[in-house]
């Protein structure tokens, strides 16, 4: 017996005396799983809203993504485009790249309120459910691995929370999806996958909660939020933005814009123009 299925057999053997002592169920539907299953049962997993937006170009996220990044970038430029009002300034004063490669999109799960598959984004931001979290993030990193859109993402970097915020939660929901979804890629494609990078991107102003926000005010809520030291991104040509949850997406904007910034600060706007900013989240709100 080799090491690896020992260690599988093993770990079964304990997940069996565990369940005895305190059953683990379906984060969908509260049966109690079998041995074999993970966090979801067979059944429930079958009937995962999937969107499938990872092999796709143009998708509803995508298209939402890059409109914002398109108005954002048709205002700083001085277009003719008629400045959207919560769009009305970029991140930072910096300098902002003129033209920039179609960002990529995708999201694991369609998410509904009325749906028990909110179980799956719910339980990851408010407290109960890293471990989940990071099982269905490394269902997307698989996803990932296998579509040409991605294959070429060599940094992944998660939205941060302002560090009083984290120190509440004591972890930051978009970093566990983040590692989740290196460790799917690493899963399937060869060699370790994408590295995470955690201090390149930082929240220096509290914001208020996006949930109660209306989505016009959402943008000049998180705008200015972020700032990017990007020096370690040397030589990346393909970053992903990973976040729990994709709504507005503000947020999302708000940090790719700094990312931008940061990138063009340190390596000049010609280099910082042709880095490709994707983003990937657990769920989309569509
Ligand atoms: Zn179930």
């Amino acid at each position: 017996m080799d090491g690896r299925i020992a260690g599988i057999t093993l770990r079964r053997a304990w997940r069996s005396v565990a369940d005895l002592v305190l059953p683990r169920v379906c984060v969908v539907c509260g049966r109690q799983l079998l041995l074999s299953e993970e966090h979801i049962c067979t059944v429930c997993e079958a009937g995962l809203p999937r969107t499938f937006f990872s092999s796709l170009r143009d998708n509803p996220m995508a298209r939402a993504f890059n409109a914002l990044v398109d108005r954002e970038l048709g205002w700083a430029q001085g277009e003719s485009k008629a400045p959207c009002p919560e769009l009305d300034a970029p991140s930072g004063a910096r300098s902002v790249p003129a033209t920039q490669p179609y960002g990529y999109a995708t999201a694991l799960l369609f998410y509904r309120g009325d749906s028990p598959y909110k179980n799956i984004p719910m339980g990851l931001k408010y407290g109960r459910g890293l471990g989940e979290g990071r099982h269905f993030a490394r269902m997307l990193g698989r996803d990932l691995a296998a579509s040409p859109l991605f294959a070429d993402v060599d940094a992944v970097i998660p939205v941060p929370l302002h560090r009083a915020r984290r120190w509440r939660r004591g972890y930051n929901q978009a970093e566990v999806v983040a590692r989740g979804i290196a460790e799917g890629v690493s899963q399937v494609a060869s060699g370790n996958g994408p590295l995470v990078f955690t201090g390149i991107l930082k929240r220096v102003r509290r914001t208020k909660t996006q949930t109660r926000l209306h989505s016009g005010d959402r943008y000049a809520n998180v705008k200015s939020a972020f700032v990017a030291d990007a020096r370690k991104l040397k030589a990346v040509s393909h970053i992903l933005l990973v976040d729990d949850v994709f709504t507005t997406g503000a947020t999302l904007l708000a940090c790719e814009r700094a990312l931008r910034a940061g990138l063009a600060e340190v390596f000049g706007p010609d280099a910082a123009s042709k880095v490709r900013i994707s983003v990937a989240t657990l769920s989309f709100v569509g």
